[in-house]
């Protein structure tokens, strides 16, 4: 139960129960949303994913059956509890999809004009109750639920990726989230059997605040040649204990993702200690954005996947 409203005039106060969430919307069927999508119809929450790509969707289900499967190989689920995860989820390359949805969570890609253009085509479709929250990792909350016609039920939402297993998620208020919205996504992560840490809203939040500087370092140690790419990742793991290597893990989030990251916490803290290193630029701009496209700082045609320096 929440207090909404300060008492103002001592007059009792107004008691809002937090609006309960049943069924899902996603945008977005990239390696988030796909995760996403995974962990609520495992809740038994009836999931729609809308993409403009056809073929996202598509691999999107695919991975899903994999990644249940896996589960059920490991008798973490019972193949009946994936049959009906499974028959839970519904694909659609249009917005209008979601327009029963209590809930729509925004995983399209790490651009702060791609989101603008998914909330202003996908807003009007909505029913006006319906809170919306953005998967963004670094992306203002606040000026992101400024875009909207709801930033008071506008949230920010951060799954860490693999979704299915790791158990963070990341709750952010922009200045206009009210609480009973806030509670909602609280409950949802609950039932998600998620643990939820809250981040005020600020550049890159808390995890890729501290995360994504050091991949970037570990960019810099190679583009300065302190050391190859097995060095690097041999060191932190081996040396800090880290269970993957900073550039492995770079490959692993998209470096698309990590350069945005950085972008953001450059431009939002106005700190040159931010500064993108010039290499991960150019594997951007090569189109070696890791493992979705194959090529990062390892070949993933390869097995095990090859340095590439
Ligand atoms: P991705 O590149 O795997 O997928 C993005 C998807 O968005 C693609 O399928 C693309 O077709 C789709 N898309 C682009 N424009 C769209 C539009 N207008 N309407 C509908 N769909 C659209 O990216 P990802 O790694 O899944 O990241 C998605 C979001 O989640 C980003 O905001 C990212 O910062 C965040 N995130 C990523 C990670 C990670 O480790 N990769 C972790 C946490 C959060």
């Amino acid at each position: 139960m929440n207090i909404d409203v300060k008492p103002a005039n001592g007059m009792a106060p107004m008691i809002t129960e937090p609006p309960d969430i049943r069924t899902v919307g996603i945008i977005g069927a990239g390696q988030m949303g796909n995760g996403i999508a995974h962990v609520c119809a495992l809740a038994g929450l009836p999931v729609t994913i809308v993409d403009i790509k056809q073929d996202a969707l598509s691999k999107a289900l695919a991975t899903m059956a994999r990644n249940m499967e896996r589960q059920v190989n490991r008798s973490i689920v019972s193949s009946d509890q994936r049959d009906e995860a499974l028959a839970l989820v519904n694909t659609s390359t249009d917005y209008g999809a979601l327009s029963e949805a209590d809930f729509v969570i925004e995983a399209a890609t790490e651009k702060e004009d791609v989101k603008r253009l998914v909330f202003k085509a996908l807003i009007p479709k909505l029913k006006s109750s319906c809170i919306v929250a953005s998967n963004t990792s670094s992306i203002s909350i606040t000026r992101l639920g400024a875009a909207t016609d709801r930033p008071e039920k506008f949230i920010g939402m951060h799954f860490m990726n693999p979704v299915p297993v790791m158990k963070l998620v990341e709750i952010i208020r922009g200045i206009a989230t009210d609480e009973p919205t806030f509670q909602a996504v609280k409950n949802l992560a609950a039932k998600l059997g998620k643990i939820s840490a809250v981040s005020e809203d600020f550049p890159a939040f808390i995890v890729n605040r501290i995360l994504v500087p050091m991949i970037n370092e570990a960019v810099y140690a190679l583009y300065e040649g302190v050391g190859s790419v097995s060095a690097i990742d041999t060191s932190m793991k081996l040396g800090a204990n880290h269970p993957m290597g900073p550039l492995e893990l770079a490959d692993f989030i998209g470096l698309d993702t990590c350069l945005s990251i950085m972008q953001v916490l450059y431009e939002g803290l106005s700190d040159s200690k931010y500064r993108p290193c010039p290499l991960l630029v150019k594997y951007v701009e090569a189109g070696w954005y890791g493992r979705k496209t194959g090529r990062g700082f390892y070949d993933y045609t390869q097995t095990p996947p090859r340095p590439t320096r």
